[in-house]
């Protein structure tokens, strides 16, 4: 039988490239994909909600639940903690649900180096100045914080060379349209079918 178990799919990509903005175009009538519940340290922005957007802890709440072995993964992140609540991942894929968990390269490493099986995708800008753009068009930060953001984002992209698929983010439809097809391609991806190659051997 193939595989029966979810993908775990990864995404990462600098601050105000879009990918809040095209997962929640993607997921929308997608009933077979999950998206990953992080928990923060950070401040909500304004109309995010706790349990919604993120977990909302404080610091003090956030490294008991490392401690505890909660967390799939955790980084820090311009001065704050982020991390993927191991539970609801586990549970996902074993439903036979894919997962996205929508992380930052540190986290995302960490993933790859536990799950190899994962699918690692990284998105691009179309331009440094577009991402300038959209960073500051977002008026969610204040400025000080932007240029931290963008800041991360030179190190970030140095990391791009370890994803397994580049998503240029050009426009939302485009982008969401690439993503499905590359979802599509990582469930053939020889790793997740050496299960399948094999019971149709042995039932020969
Ligand atoms: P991220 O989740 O990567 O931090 P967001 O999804 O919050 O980024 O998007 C940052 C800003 O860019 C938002 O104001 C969003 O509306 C805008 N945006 C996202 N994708 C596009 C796109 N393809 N073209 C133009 N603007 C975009
Ligand atoms: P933001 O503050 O803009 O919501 O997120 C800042 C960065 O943290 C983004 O790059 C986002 O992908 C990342 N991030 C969100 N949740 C997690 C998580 O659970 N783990 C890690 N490692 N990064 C996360």
């Amino acid at each position: 039988m193939r595989n029966n178990r979810g993908q775990l799919i990864v995404i990462s990509g600098p601050s105000g490239v879009g990918k809040g903005t095209v997962l929640k175009e993607f997921l929308k009538d997608r009933e077979n994909v999950a998206l990953s519940v992080s928990a923060t340290t950070r401040q909500p922005r304004p109309g995010e909600e706790n349990g919604v957007h993120y977990y909302f802890l404080t610091k003090e709440q956030f490294l008991q639940k490392v401690g505890e072995g909660n967390m799939l993964e955790y980084a820090q992140y311009n001065e704050n903690y982020y991390g993927t609540p191991k539970d609801k991942v586990e549970e996902a894929l074993d439903a036979g649900r894919d997962i996205v968990l929508e992380i930052e390269v540190q986290g995302a490493c960490s993933v790859k180096k536990q799950c190899p099986e994962a699918l690692l995708v990284f998105v691009m800008p179309p331009s440094w100045k577009e991402l300038e753009n959209r960073l500051m068009g977002r008026e969610t930060e204040d400025i000080e914080t932007v240029k931290n953001r963008l800041r991360i984002a030179h190190t970030e992209l140095k990391e791009a060379a370890h994803y397994d698929y580049i998503l240029v983010n050009d426009t939302v439809e485009h982008a969401v349209e690439q993503l499905k097809h590359i979802i599509e391609a990582g469930r053939c991806r020889t790793q997740t079918m050496i299960d399948f190659i094999k019971e149709v051997d042995q039932n020969a």
